[in-house]
């Protein structure tokens, strides 16, 4: 059986190692006669499966013990909307740095009696770094940023200050694979179906005196009752919940977020330094804000770029053509991507070079 070279942006490639630990298991899990899928939610295998992932992920980001953590559903965008909903008294403040952020603005706006202030926008950049935010007025109930901007390939490697107002960031793109102070922040939310674990998994890791400050009209968008329940308000994705506990393992085996993080940069620098040697492609990216996990590259000619990426495909190198809003390529190097296969597709792009110059 022939594994590819998955660059995709999500559902992302996953450790080998972890898949072939769920394949054992699959069957009976740990001598139950039954498959993690087949377990009740409230039986105590999957109890453990729980806690031990909780307790994995926040020795991985040395989460501090006045924060709970959430295992929610509806991804990453439902969080635009529960954000609000739950943190959102009178006026927010969010920073616009591309598409992602753009439909968390949309969503908060739509929450009646809330007020959205765009208070930083890399719009005049379009998109190719991240703006400096200014001090965000101390009245507003929170700040919003996009950490990675999975589409554009800008990342905020430093939050902004936000003084005593909470910062909320949406980290989908690269939770766990650079290194972040989880009490920079209020409230960090990811999808898991990049970095953790396969789709179906929502991460939310909150400040406790941020839970609880709004009424909610429905029980599954309370972050109160989800904390209150443990995460067991109703069926949570077990399956996924499983497999993000063995990415855990997987990672604090491999020496944890920093390691990680050495890691990916080792990645991308390969990547980014083929792409600046050469002169048929071009990152459109600003330096300072290249990211780690999601590299978009052009041509500059969409024939060109069409024709790479057919050839690439043909030769196993798989999902690197870049988002539709932006076009060209996209490699996306999460932590499960492994370093030959960067160097496998840096040698395919100085061939192709090679052939086309
Ligand atoms: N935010 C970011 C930064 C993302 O990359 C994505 C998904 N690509 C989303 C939000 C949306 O996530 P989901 O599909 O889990 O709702």
């Amino acid at each position: 059986m022939k594994r590819v070279y998955n660059f995709s942006a999500g559902p992302a490639v996953l450790p080998e190692s972890v898949l072939k630990k769920v394949q054992e298991e699959l069957l009976s899990y740990q001598g139950s006669g039954m498959s993690v899928m087949e377990l009740s939610h409230r039986s105590s295998l999957f109890q453990s499966i729980i806690d031990d992932a909780e307790a994995l992920l926040r020795e991985l980001m040395e989460i501090p013990s006045n924060y709970k953590v959430l295992f929610l559903q509806g991804g990453a965008s439902l969080q635009f909307s529960m954000v609000p909903m739950n943190l959102g008294k009178q006026k927010a403040a969010y920073v616009n740095t591309g598409s992602w952020s753009k439909k968390a603005i949309s969503e908060a706006k739509k929450i009646k009696g809330l007020e959205i202030e765009e208070i930083a926008s890399a719009a005049e950049t379009n998109f190719t770094t991240v703006p400096t935010v200014p001090m965000v007025s101390q009245d507003m109930d929170y700040l919003h940023i996009t950490t990675n901007n999975t589409i554009e390939g800008t990342t905020f490697f430093v939050p902004p200050a936000a003084g005593k107002v909470p910062l909320v960031a949406d980290m989908s793109s690269n939770i766990l694979s650079s290194q972040y102070t989880v009490s920079d922040f209020g409230l960090i939310y990811a999808g898991a179906q990049k970095n953790i674990g396969p789709a179906g998994l929502t991460i939310v890791i909150i400040r406790e005196d941020l839970i609880g400050l709004n009424e909610t009209s429905s029980a599954m968008l309370d972050y109160k009752i989800q904390a209150d329940n443990h995460s067991l308000y109703n069926t949570p994705p077990t399956f996924s919940i499983y497999v993000a506990k063995l990415v855990f393992e997987w990672l604090k085996d491999l020496g944890g977020v920093a390691k990680m993080e050495k890691m990916n940069r080792k990645k991308a620098e390969l990547l980014y330094s083929t792409i600046d040697a050469s002169s048929l492609y071009a990152s459109p990216v600003e330096k300072s804000a290249r990211s780690l996990t999601n590299i978009p590259f052009i041509t500059g000619k969409s024939e060109l770029d069409k024709q790479f990426i057919e050839e690439a495909e043909a030769a196993g190198f798989l999902n690197l053509k870049g988002h539709r809003s932006v076009g060209g390529m996209r490699a996306s190097l999460y932590n499960a991507f492994p370093f030959e296969g960067v160097q496998a597709l840096v040698a395919f792009m100085q061939a192709f070079e090679e052939k086309v110059r």
